[in-house]
């Protein structure tokens, strides 16, 4: 074997006990317990090992902006304003530096699968893009990062962005998301951002119902749009934080919508939680949708970071295990198999979202993993597992020594 992990708990099969984990050539060659076999080897002590963490929503080119921006009023506005104006001072330069500050500190917290969401217009022009895209090959040995490219600050009201845009993808970016709620045309938006999915043959992941008012929700149009072009499986949305406000009715029926069309949706619990419920100065609203509920009505969804250290998250680690705690806290989630759930959503239900294949820890899957100093997966969320080691393809990227008391 190239190597050999032995004494692991194996996520989602932690009751069979502890197992050894034989990889060849990147992949999972072997699963057996008490593995005949000969190569290097890590023990791991009975932690838990898991497929890598699969950010599926995160912005690299604007992160950790803290320093140049205003944050007085704290509410969405003043950071689309705020970030508008800090990013026309952007170089590809400044853009890689960030990007991969942030990178690096995903792959340390375990991530081994990541869209980043990247914005064109004219005021930036493809500096970002131009920033990013070469963090794709230099961090292939420890991460897959995909570029999903849109138009945050609107498409039909800001003319050469859609020009831009085409520009990004056919230069490397592979999905195509949306903004609608900046648009003077949000349905114009929507519609135009179909049709580049549908000319390029790419997937889609829009930012959408993001806010409290909600007597029309934009996610029914999408899923109109989404069977009609037979696009199921392949559209994310995310925030849709406007589920978090209706009536129980209007949820279901969103939900059965959203099961029906096949669109995926992604919980991001620091920046819902930051930005909604401003208005409030008592029982203030957390404005954070309720995956769980999303779940049980046959909804795929993921939880993921968004923004690190800018006006729309001035917090953040980049940790997938803290996103999934935090939204645990947030959504009431207390029953055992539901805390397992939100392992699954940064995990295997964020892959299916990504539509990645060979994902998971079975034999035949490509060896991208990480080891929690945890024993199971609803461990790992309650407490805030450190990851210790990372693999990607098989090879180790990054590892951490346990904690240690060191008593008198
Ligand atoms: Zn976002």
């Amino acid at each position: 074997m190239d190597l050999i992990l032995r004494d692991a708990r194996i996520a989602g099969r932690e009751q069979d006990g502890a197992m050894d984990v034989g990889i060849e050539h990147g992949r999972i060659a072997v699963i057996a317990p008490a593995l005949a076999a000969e190569g290097p080897t890590r023990h791991l002590g009975g932690r838990l090992l898991a497929p890598g963490f699969v950010e599926t929503h995160i912005h690299l080119d604007k992160s950790r902006i803290l320093d140049r921006c205003r944050a007085d009023s704290g509410d969405l506005a003043e950071a689309i304003a705020e970030v508008a104006r800090a990013k026309r001072g952007f170089t590809a330069e400044d853009v890689y530096a960030r990007g991969a500050a942030t990178l690096e500190r995903a792959i340390l917290h375990g991530t081994t699968h990541m869209r980043t969401h990247l914005e064109v217009d004219p005021g930036i022009g493809l500096r970002g893009f131009e920033g990013i895209l070469p963090l794709v090959k230099h961090y292939a040995w420890a991460i897959d990062l995909r570029i999903c490219v849109f138009p945050q600050e609107g498409l039909l009201n800001n003319p050469g962005t859609e020009e831009l845009m085409l520009a990004a993808l056919s230069a490397g970016a592979s999905v195509v998301g949306a903004a609608p709620y900046t648009d003077s045309d949000p349905r114009g938006q929507i519609d135009r951002v179909f049709a580049m999915a549908r000319q390029f043959d790419i997937d889609i992941d829009m930012h959408l119902d993001f806010g409290a008012e909600s007597s029309s929700l934009d996610l029914d149009y999408v899923c109109e749009l989404t069977d009609r072009f037979g696009y199921g499986g392949r559209v994310a949305i995310g925030h849709v934080t406007k589920l978090s406000t209706v009536t129980p009715a209007r949820f279901a029926e969103a939900a059965r919508r959203l099961a029906g069309a096949g669109v995926a949706l992604t919980v991001l619990p620091s920046t819902d939680l930051y930005l909604m419920g401003r208005g409030a100065e008592h029982s203030a609203m957390r404005g954070v949708t309720h995956a769980h509920r999303l779940l049980r009505a046959g909804v795929n969804c993921s939880l993921s970071t968004n923004n690190v250290l800018n006006p729309f998250t001035p917090f953040g680690d980049v940790s997938l295990i803290r996103a999934a705690n935090l939204y645990a806290n947030i959504a009431h989630v207390g029953a055992r198999a539901d805390v397992c759930e939100c392992f699954e959503m940064i995990t295997s239900r964020s892959a299916r979202l990504l539509r990645l294949e060979r994902y998971g820890v079975r034999v035949g899957d490509q060896a991208d993993l990480v080891v929690l100093d945890a024993p199971d997966r609803a461990s790992a969320v309650a407490e805030l597992a450190i990851p210790l080691m990372g693999f990607k393809r098989g090879r180790q990227t990054f590892e951490r020594a346990p904690a240690r008391l060191l008593s008198p």
